[in-house]
């Protein structure tokens, strides 16, 4: 079947700056992709990897797709990659097929209340107390997320005391630590803290390949894995706790459809920071898993991101904003 693909480049500055053991990212960019078929009919995606050398791949493949392809080449393309490539291309098909969206048997379904991220600076404090003040007012459920393995062991042993103290018992703590420990490290924290009933888990403690050391650790106390899922997706379908799944980076997202459909439980749906065209994605995924044996709430990052127009929920301002 001939198809037409389109395509725009956006970027936009993040509010604040997100720290990880291993990374500064302040900007996102990529593509906005539009897949329409000889009657009309068209799906969009979005292709927005984080990793630079990603960006340069998906640059090169976006360059050999003709504006006027067929439904077989673009077929190809989401098993061959890269995760952000598969993702935009196969959600702009999945919508070409009504797989979803509003013309489609999966209408959008709007996200749960999301889990709020911590930032790294002297105002971390400051934010989480606006963060309880407001769920208390609100009467909602606080979920918050740190990364750590950023400052010194010693400094954010000090800084989790005083979260402890401040947090309330009902709501929900995620260390991440973006792979950025070691065991001596992880286990240390696990005595502190593995116990506390707010502790929901621990994000990638290790290093990505230290699956045996994950494996004991996940004796001790729930433990999410995020960076070693990308590496070696096999572990999707051997890790059975938590899995931190970032959606637009990943892959084709008909894969994580049928995994929510099949009923797969401890999968938790986090944002990679997308426009509008990819956060409906998201926020559909992040309803399918309220939905799941195991709800919990999604990583949205909220605040993150700056208001415009290319976070509009109509993929066309979306695309006229890029
Ligand atoms: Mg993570």
């Amino acid at each position: 079947m001939s198809l037409k693909l389109e395509r725009k480049s956006f970027s936009f500055q993040l509010l604040k700056s997100l720290k990880t053991s291993k990374d500064l990212l302040k900007e996102k960019k990529g593509w906005l992709i539009k897949v329409s078929d000889s009657e009309g009919a068209c799906g969009w995606g979005e292709i927005a990897p984080i990793d630079p050398d990603e960006m340069k791949r998906c640059d090169n493949i976006l360059k050999t797709i003709a504006t006027k392809t067929s439904r077989e080449t673009l077929e190809k393309k989401t098993i061959m990659g890269p995760g952000s490539l598969s993702f935009g291309i196969g959600c702009a098909l999945a919508e070409l097929d009504n797989l979803i969206g509003i013309n489609g048997e999966g209408k959008w379904l709007k996200s749960p209340l999301s889990a709020v991220l911590l930032p790294n600076n002297n105002s971390l404090l400051d934010q989480l107390d606006l963060y309880i003040e407001n769920s208390i007012q609100k009467n909602e459920e606080l979920t918050v997320k740190w990364k750590v393995a950023v400052e010194p062991h010693l400094v954010e042993q000090k800084l989790l005391e005083k979260i402890l103290e401040k947090l309330p018992i009902n709501s929900h703590l995620r260390i991440d630590a973006n792979a950025g420990w070691g065991r001596r490290e992880a286990q240390d924290w696990i005595q502190f803290l593995g116990q506390d009933p707010r502790l929901e888990w621990f994000e990638q403690p290790l290093a990505i390949e230290d699956i045996d050391g994950l494996v004991q650790l996940s004796k001790h106390a729930p433990i999410a894995l995020d960076e070693s899922l990308m590496i070696d997706p096999s572990l999707k379908d051997k890790w059975l706790s938590w899995q931190v799944r970032h959606p637009s980076l990943e892959g084709d997202p008909r894969a994580l459809l049928q995994e929510f459909q099949n009923g797969k439980s401890f999968i938790a749906i986090s944002t990679a920071f997308e426009t509008g065209i990819g956060l409906r994605w998201i926020h559909h995924f992040a309803a399918l898993q309220q939905k799941s044996p195991t709800p919990t709430a999604p990583g949205l990052a909220p605040g993150w991101c700056p208001k415009s127009s290319l976070f509009s929920n109509k993929p066309e301002v979306v695309w006229e904003a890029a």
